[in-house]
């Protein structure tokens, strides 16, 4: 063969890449696939043991969770096979005990299996525990037992090694379980080849890591606890090494590639002298920032967070008219329809007729009727419109612009890396970028999601703003508070105000999809036992016949309504037509209403800190104070009523974003905003890892400003190109 350049790409491909299928047998590949998602040798090598247990280990098996998949180590105690009451066949119960409890395994017409379930005997258990007549039981579980002939052979401090090696328990389900994963591991450990480093050996030996082959050994196959403790170490700084090697690069592609400046000028003077109010502090100082961004030929990359109702969008505006005073466009992507309108909207009104009518603000949604679509496209493409506001329709093949200058990512919390690539690619040139985000971001949070933006924050609130004052109202102790509740709502409509009801569900069935994911009480052993949620169906009809509501016109907004009938309620909520909205999250971000001054939301533990505090934005937004009232079923000290406290007990949003990042213990902290799937962290844990994301983000730049192609790195640059595969995948999975 001599088409070298094919041999050299062979040459570097890495054992990691290999298909499983072509390691392990077909049928278990394939269940490592569909059961668990992985495809590829360095996807089930990166697949790490969630803890590790010890055959001498005594799990509290008092405390299993119902329905949950749980891992026992247990011995078996007892075993009776009988026949069943009702039909034909027979039923083998085992009972098993790890000496904090008993619990009962049933097996039907598997009689066959008490001969190696035998009393005395111990092994691994795994299943999804059940509850038969009052007590739990694991049904048909997977076991594994260990060898108890090979243990009494052995001399005495090998049987002691033996009980004391850890043995990894993975995360798996129910068609796969930790075992086979375990097992499958071993095989592929068995045949993988010297592996080469992305962390480069000098930066490994300064802190005295272990190698990357060597790691995986340990992490997966560990001999005792010291063992998988030292890999993890190395392996959860190879991930923040990569991780910020990976934002370094972007940025300094970024920074390569050349933009077209943008000075503000007469567009800017006139939108400036026509606002009915001065720029507070900050978003004057902001707003310089941009302008000094935008004023380079290098494409600007900067995330603005400031608390809801900071005025961002009026910066956001004001860098838009620098962009428009050239010729240049603008896209505002915004994560909802109703939002998209309403940004439409108020920023028709905010231009004025007469910058209107020069920048031709359009709206382009998924939703829209054909004809109006085509007009909008029209006005995008021929470049007559120089403010384009949408939804992800915007990231479509059907939309592009003629000189697309400035793309504006309301609400980042939606969006990620990917999208906003996306659309910067639909500028000829690449355009200047800016995030907007409401959820103010810990320091750490923002070098992991957003290490390839610049920062700038936005504290002061305008003037004239009043405070909200949140309450928690705690149904478990106080189940009557519920109908004070809708006397208070009462009150506040009564001297004219408007409120929002909003619930966690569209109906019985349905939850709204952008409600953000909260640790699910299964993991939460305080929580209690699941409850139906409030949905916006019922409460409608429940607070329509409500008599302390009578004669107030009550309507539902929902995920579900079309984009015209959300756009009309809106309106028709903004024009005070209406008196209370019941709505799920739809109206998270940035709805305003300022004659809006109460809000109750039902089954408040179920959305997340950040959720929570932007929901609270949407009331006391005028010259009236704003009233938020949290009603939670959640058990005092629970996790969930502990969210639910910490949003009432402040409103700052930085405070609130640090306690958010303790009480996802395990959680995922960056939820959607990483393109997720198989690229999100692994065991790199944000709120706990903070010193060393930091190290290894310095580490990172000292191996980039030495060799910024990274030719000296070829196996960073791989692991580079891998992290970037998978994301783009991912991305393209999605769509
Ligand atoms: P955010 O997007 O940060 O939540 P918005 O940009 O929607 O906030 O602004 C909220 C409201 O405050 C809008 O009605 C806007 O017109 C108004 N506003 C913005 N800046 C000021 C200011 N400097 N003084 C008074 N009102 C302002
Ligand atoms: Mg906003």
């Amino acid at each position: 063969m001599n088409a070298s350049g094919h041999r050299y790409s062979f040459s570097v491909t890495s054992p990691l890449d290999q298909k499983l299928s072509a390691v392990l047998g077909g049928r278990t590949a394939t269940s490592m696939q569909r059961g668990l998602g992985l495809l590829t040798v360095g996807d089930l090598m990166t697949h790490f043991p969630r803890r590790y247990a010890r055959r001498g280990e005594l799990t509290a098996l008092a405390q299993l969770p119902l329905d949950e998949a749980v891992t026992i180590v247990a011995e078996v105690r007892e075993v009776r096979n009988r026949p069943m009451r009702n039909k034909r066949g027979s039923i083998l119960e085992v009972s098993i005990s790890d000496g904090t409890g008993i619990l009962t395994l049933t097996f039907f017409n598997q009689a066959w299996r008490a001969n190696e379930l035998s009393p005395g005997v111990r092994g691994i258990f795994a299943g999804k525990v059940g509850q038969y007549r009052g007590t739990r039981q694991l049904a048909h579980p997977d076991y594994e037992l260990f060898d108890r002939d090979a243990l009494e052979l052995k001399k005495p401090e090998q049987a002691k090694a033996w009980a004391e090696q850890p043995i990894p328990i993975y995360p798996a389900t129910s068609t796969v379980a930790s075992w086979q994963i375990q097992k499958a591991v071993e095989v592929v450990l068995d045949t993988l080849g010297p592996l080469d480093d992305p962390v480069p050996d000098a930066v490994r030996r300064e802190r005295e890591l272990l190698p990357f082959a060597k790691a995986l050994e340990s992490v997966h196959r560990p001999k005792v606890d010291s063992d998988w403790r030292t890999a993890r170490d190395a392996l959860r700084f190879q991930e923040a090494f990569v991780l910020q090697s990976a934002l370094l690069q972007q940025r300094q592609k970024q920074r390569e590639s050349e933009a077209i400046a943008r000075t503000a000028g007469s567009l800017l003077e006139a939108f400036d002298a026509a606002l009915p109010f001065v720029l507070t502090g900050d978003q004057q100082t902001v707003g310089e920032q941009i302008f000094r961004d935008m004023a380079e030929p290098v494409p600007m990359n900067r995330l603005v967070q400031g608390e809801v109702g900071s005025g961002k969008t009026l910066v956001a505006l004001r860098a838009m008219l620098a962009v428009a005073q050239s010729g240049g466009q603008s896209a505002l992507l915004a994560p909802t329809e109703v939002l998209a309108h309403q940004h439409f909207r108020s920023i028709v009104r905010t231009l004025g007729p007469d910058l209107s009518a020069q920048l031709r603000p359009t709206i382009i949604t998924g939703q829209l009727p054909t004809a109006e679509r085509k007009k909008a496209l029209l006005a995008s493409v021929s470049g007559a419109s120089r403010l384009v506001i949408g939804t992800h329709a915007l990231l479509g093949d059907a939309v592009s612009f003629v000189d697309l200058g400035l793309v504006v990512v309301d609400e980042q919390h939606r969006f990620g890396v990917d999208q906003r690539e996306a659309l910067r690619l639909k500028g000829s040139k690449p355009p200047h970028v800016l995030v907007l985000t409401a959820t103010p971001i810990p320091r750490t949070v923002a070098m992991t999601v957003f290490g390839d933006l610049d920062i700038s924050s936005i504290a002061e609130l305008p003037a004239g703003r009043q405070p909200i004052s949140s309450h928690v109202v705690p149904l478990a102790e106080k189940p009557g508070w519920v109908s004070r509740v809708w006397e208070r709502l009462a009150e506040e409509l009564a001297v004219g105000r408007q409120g929002f009801v909003v619930c966690p569900a569209i109906d019985a069935k349905t939850e709204e999809p952008g409600t953000e994911p909260v640790p699910s009480s299964a993991d939460d052993p305080d929580a209690g036992p699941p409850r139906p949620i409030a949905n916006v169906t019922e409460v409608l009809a429940s607070l329509r016949s409500n008599s302390v509501l009578a004669g107030k016109r009550i309507e539902a907004l929902h995920g579900k309504l079309s984009s015209d009938e959300k756009d009309e309620l809106m309106r028709a909520f903004a024009a005070g037509d209406i008196d209370v909205l019941v709505a799920t999250t739809v109206i998270e971000v940035g709805v305003d209403v300022p004659n809006a001054s109460v809000m109750v939301v039902l089954d408040a533990d179920r959305f997340g800190v950040s959720q929570l505090h932007q929901l609270r934005g949407r009331v006391g937004r005028g010259g009236v104070p704003g009233l938020c009232l949290f009603v939670t079923a959640a058990e005092v000290e629970s996790l969930a009523r502990e969210r639910v406290e910490a949003v009432a007990s402040t409103l700052d949003g930085f405070e609130l974003a640090n306690k958010d990042l303790e009480l996802r213990r395990e959680g995922d902290v960056l939820g959607g905003v990483q393109s997720g799937g198989r690229s999100s962290l692994k065991l790199l844990r944000v709120a706990n890892d903070g010193q060393l994301i930091t190290e290894a983000r310095e580490a990172a730049q000292a191996v980039l400003a030495d060799d910024p192609t990274l030719a000296e790195h070829p196996a960073l640059a791989a692991a580079l190109k891998r992290r970037l595969d998978e994301s783009s995948e991912a991305f393209l999975g999605k769509n």
